[in-house]
């Protein structure tokens, strides 16, 4: 049977725009809807028992995790949440048992995606059992910074929000009596913007997953009703040819245009996020330890950010353990309860952002952590030569 233009089958590098055939869907989701019908056809086929995908809660600040199994659901999960910081590799490993036992459907951005890997390196998460559609990511802003921005700057109250939206470079938002976007160059030069890890993230397009679904490169009538998938493995191949075949999905070849655009977009991003780390880290370089001391001053041992890190054990329960380094009860915490964790995760940090995310003292852990992986990184491997960003 012909897919388009005379091709037959699928595979492993192919190319397409993609949208759903599903008016539901197509009504809710971000651009084509593929990546929900494709996750709702695998677990109506039974390609799957569950999947793991995000759904708005209260508003558009509120990212829910789910966990489905009935596919009428998977209409809820359509559509991308800016303000969605969230992590979902390790709630694999907590209440999916790691997919030991179960198949799971899962859409991954770039960090979900280097958490898995870590998760399944550790044997935590069975990769074989895991169908992952992986999103492109620009970038998350935090809820909190979100609100302050819409307030501030452009001067909408947060809860008359009723959409978000990354396009072409602006932060848009929609809201009761108009819509507004500004350049989120611009709202970064002041502060406000994408949270500082996803500014630095150099995985923009998350390659190492079955599918990599995204808007970048979707130009002429089918923009912004279609979806860029890149095909990243037989699994993936399997899945999108199944789908067509089942008509769940209609395709057509990509404008070259597009898809060069799309490279250009994606080195683009990269140069950014490494703009980013070479201003972050040499701020911080000089007297690393120094920061690192008196900003970890502050905190009140949560234990927040052992428990959101995908990479921070087989240490964590010790380090919540009494000790003559811990001191159960006794705050701030030992320096060296910092240093033990940094220690730990110099060699595995995927820069996702939740530990710096979820403190409550709002200790930029997330940049510590990314900066020794940096530096881990060039001492471990000689080839790469000195760090660009010690002076
Ligand atoms: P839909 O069918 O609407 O499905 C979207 C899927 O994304 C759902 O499964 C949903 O659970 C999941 N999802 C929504 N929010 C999150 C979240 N915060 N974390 C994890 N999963 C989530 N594409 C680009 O080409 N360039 C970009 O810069 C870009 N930035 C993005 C930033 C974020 C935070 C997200 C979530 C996506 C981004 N994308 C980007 C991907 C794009 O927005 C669409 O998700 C993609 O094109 C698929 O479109 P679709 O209509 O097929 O998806
Ligand atoms: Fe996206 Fe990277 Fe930020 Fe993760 S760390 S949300 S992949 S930009
Ligand atoms: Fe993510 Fe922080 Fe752990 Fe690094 S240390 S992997 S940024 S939670
Ligand atoms: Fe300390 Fe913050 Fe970690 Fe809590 S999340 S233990 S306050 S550094």
């Amino acid at each position: 049977m012909a897919l388009f233009g005379g091709k037959t089958e699928v595979k492993k590098g192919d190319m397409f725009y993609a949208w759903t055939t599903d008016s539901d869907i197509a009504k809710k989701a971000e651009c084509g809807g593929a990546v929900t019908s494709l996750l709702k056809y695998a677990l109506e086929n039974k390609m799957v028992d569950a999947v793991l995908a995000v759904k708005r809660g209260a508003d558009i600040y509120d990212a829910i995790p789910t966990i489905i199994t009935n596919p009428k659901d998977l209409g809820n999960t359509a559509g991308s949440l800016h303000c969605g910081t969230l992590l979902t590799s390790k709630l694999v490993k907590n209440y999916f048992d790691g997919a030991k036992k179960q198949k799971l459907g899962i859409a991954v951005k770039g960090c979900d995606l280097m958490g898995i890997l870590e998760l399944a390196k550790r044997g935590d998460i069975n990769l074989d059992n895991l169908l992952m559609i992986g999103v492109n990511c620009g970038g998350t802003v935090s809820p909190v910074t979100a609100r302050k921005m819409i307030t501030e700057k452009f001067g909408v109250d947060p809860n008359k929000v009723t959409k978000e939206e990354i396009d072409k470079g602006q932060f848009i938002i929609e809201y009761e009596g108009g819509h507004k976007g500004i350049k989120i160059d611009d709202l970064e030069d002041e502060g406000y913007g994408r949270r500082s890890n996803c500014r630095r993230c150099l995985y923009k397009i998350p390659r190492q997953a079955d599918l990599a679904c995204g808007n970048w490169g979707v130009i002429g009538d089918k923009a912004g009703k279609a979806t860029f998938v890149e095909v990243c493995s037989d699994k993936g191949a399997d899945l999108m040819s199944k789908a067509v075949k089942a008509k769940v999905v209609e395709v057509s070849a990509p404008e070259p245009k597009g898809i060069e655009i799309r490279g250009k977009t994606e080195n683009a991003m990269l140069k950014l996020g490494q703009k980013w780390r070479q201003k972050d880290f040499s701020a911080i370089s000089e007297n690393l330890w120094e920061v690192i001391a008196e900003e970890t001053g502050r905190c009140i041992k949560c234990y927040t950010c052992i428990e959101k890190c995908p990479v921070c054990f087989p240490v964590a329960d010790m380090l919540k353990k009494d000790s003559p380094m811990i001191r159960r009860g006794v705050v701030p915490a030992d320096p060296m309860f910092h240093l033990r964790r940094f220690a730990h995760i110099s060699d595995s940090c995927i820069n996702c952002g939740q530990c710096e995310e979820l403190c409550p003292m709002e200790i930029p852990l997330a940049l510590f952590g990314n900066a020794i992986r940096e530096e881990a990184d060039r001492a471990f491997a000689p080839k790469l030569g000195p760090s660009k960003y010690s002076n």
